[in-house]
């Protein structure tokens, strides 16, 4: 789960420290990144310190565009910058079965390409809508769903501001209610998280 990539959307820090505290559940491993992007959230910036927008920076789709500093800036090439790359090693090491993005402020979950059902149901968990929006050039969700077969990564756009209590509340039950599915595919042998979920 990363809390933050785009330094000026950063109500998903709040979610990935509340679960750090929290106890685990056993037979599940969750890997939580609270900021992909430390110098932009200190400056309240969407790209990093060299002015990349780190979700243009990933090589699948990716399309070279803007300059330096602008707000789509894509980077010279994919992988240009330490935080992708970072990223990149972390996903082809752990290869997450379900990876969370966070983002603002569109308050929907993304059908990103991932399990849909599963994207959908986790939608309906926390509250909000599912849509499917066009697939952006560079994306670290459409990498890690073309880069690793039967895996799902999606974006949550949470509401603006900071995530309210309730919204909040539901995230921490989705999460964990993922994780005990995951938990149950993963002693019944079975890599693909099932659509029970
Ligand atoms: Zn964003």
């Amino acid at each position: 789960m990363v809390g933050c990539i785009h330094g000026d959307e950063p109500a998903g820090i709040a979610v990935t420290r509340a679960l750090r505290r929290l106890p685990g559940t056993p037979g599940a491993r969750l890997i939580l990144v609270d900021e992909l992007n430390p110098d932009g959230r200190r400056a309240g910036a969407r790209q990093n310190a060299r002015g990349v927008d780190l979700n243009r920076n990933f090589s699948v789709g990716f399309r070279r565009s803007g300059r330096r500093g602008e707000t789509f800036y894509s980077g010279p090439r994919p992988f240009s910058e330490p935080e992708t790359r970072a990223l990149r090693s972390l996903v082809l090491r752990e290869r997450p079965t379900v990876t969370i993005w966070f983002h603002q402020h569109l308050n929907l979950v993304d059908l990103s390409g991932g399990n849909a059902g599963l994207e959908r149901r986790f939608a309906r968990r926390i509250g909000l809508r599912a849509v499917r929006l066009a697939p952006l050039a560079g994306t670290a969700t459409r990498w890690q769903n073309r880069r690793l077969a039967h895996t799902s990564a999606f974006v949550v756009e949470l509401p603006a501001g900071a995530a309210r209590p309730g919204l909040r509340v539901r995230l921490l039950a989705a999460i964990r209610a993922l994780e005990g599915h995951r938990a149950r595919s993963r002693a019944a042998g079975t890599r693909r998280p099932a659509a029970a979920f």
